[in-house]
């Protein structure tokens, strides 16, 4: 019998899927020495030790069993107590609080929970590389709204609005955002909640970097009037205590969503792993100084990043939250892919060209500026060679 051709076994969902375009990059840079990369998105810090220690500690007193599908309650207790304090929201932690593995699990089994076969999803670009993937794999339709440096990738009512058909269940927000590092105030956030409402949508409001936020204090979109039970609150623990691999997030819904995402959750993964909800719950407990320390430390580089940017000439929106940058290279005349490349082959240095990130991206390169001061001095310095000889 002739051998399979297992790639005729794929399904067409999946077949629909485009690898991701940070990841074509990052192997072709590994492979490379002395390079100086701005383009992971995660933090340079090591997780805080009493949360490693809280973690080590759960191991020696044999917490190694699963844990409550919806997580450890002491965590979501903490969760609960958390988001009240710090973001004015009130969700109960029987009902409508989960821990996920990690935010990406969060927003899988969302979009599985609420969307059929053709439902639209309205997601503002730049964004997280995952959304539309994701929204694609539960059957959805991902539409786009584009923001652009001009509107500081802010994005209004009326364009959400000019995007909505009679196929639109939820749209997708992330503020501080990925790739742009953008932020929206209450106000404004208030006028894309009355479209919402004026539509009967759902939200997904993913706060990963809530805590990173440099000149405003964060508003979350489920704390804005009426808004709670239309949103899913996506967020978690990578960021802003410097936990990626520990794989740990949360979602916040009002109890029928939450209990479809727990169905989810449950038959797919049964938990999130004990140990690390241990971490998290003491990174609850007693890490906000060591957040707001690589908070103050993030806003330097911040600060530097934009003004050297803009001092070599390239125009650099001010990111309010987050860690990156994504000066526009317009002026060049090639795109970002063409930059990302050679900036990468002749300067040795690793950014994410904006394409890869949706409508809005092309013409920008992400760097992410969670690395340290000497690479990122070094980095502007590459750059502006390499400036110099396309302009
Ligand atoms: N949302 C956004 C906007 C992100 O940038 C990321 C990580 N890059 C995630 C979610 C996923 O985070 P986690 O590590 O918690 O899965």
């Amino acid at each position: 019998m002739a051998k399979l051709k297992t790639n005729t076994r794929l399904s067409k969902r999946v077949q629909t899927i485009k690898p991701s375009g940070i990841r074509r990059f990052f192997d072709l840079a590994s492979k490379m020495d002395n390079i100086i990369s701005l383009g992971v998105g995660e933090p340079d810090f090591v997780t805080p030790w009493n949360v490693r220690e809280a973690s080590i500690s759960s191991l020696e007193r044999g917490f190694t069993a699963y844990s409550a599908n919806a997580g450890i309650i002491e965590l979501r207790k903490e969760i609960s107590a958390y988001m009240q304090r710090r973001f004015a929201t009130s969700y109960d932690p029987e009902t409508e609080i989960l821990v996920t593995v990690g935010a990406s699990e969060a927003i899988d089994i969302g979009m599985r929970a609420i969307l059929d076969e053709g439902d639209e999803v309205i997601i503002v670009e730049p964004s997280f590389v995952s959304y539309v993937p994701l929204v694609q794999m539960a059957g959805g339709v991902p539409v786009a709204v584009g923001t652009n440096r001009h509107d500081d990738f802010k994005v209004s009512a009326s364009q959400i609005e000019a995007a909505i058909t009679d196929r639109t269940k939820a749209l997708m927000l992330c503020f501080p955002n990925n790739p742009t590092g953008a932020t929206m105030t209450g106000e404004e956030m208030k006028e894309i909640a009355a479209v919402v409402e004026r539509h009967d949508l759902l939200v997904f409001s993913d706060e990963i970097y809530a805590e990173l936020s440099y000149d405003e204090k964060p508003v979350s979109f489920a704390s804005l009037p009426n808004m709670k039970e239309r949103t899913i609150l996506i967020s978690g623990f990578s960021k802003s205590f410097a936990m990626t691999g520990w794989r740990l997030g949360f979602v916040l819904a009002s109890p029928d969503l939450l209990a479809a995402m727990l169905k989810l959750h449950q038959y797919s993964l049964m938990c999130a792993p004990t140990m690390a909800q241990y971490g998290a719950l003491e990174a609850l407990k007693s890490g906000m100084d060591d957040l707001e320390r690589m908070k103050q430390s993030y806003k330097q580089r911040r600060n530097y990043i934009v003004k050297s940017f803009t001092e070599i000439g390239l125009p650099c929106h001010k990111p309010g939250g987050a860690f990156y940058a994504f000066p526009s290279i317009e002026k060049t005349g090639l795109t970002s892919e063409q930059f990302a490349e050679k900036l990468l082959l002749e300067e040795r240095v690793a950014v994410v060209p904006g394409h890869v990130f949706g409508e809005g991206g092309e013409g920008h390169i992400r760097c992410s500026y969670a690395t340290s001061m000497d690479n990122l001095e070094q980095s502007v310095e590459r750059i502006d060679r390499l400036l110099k000889t396309l302009l």
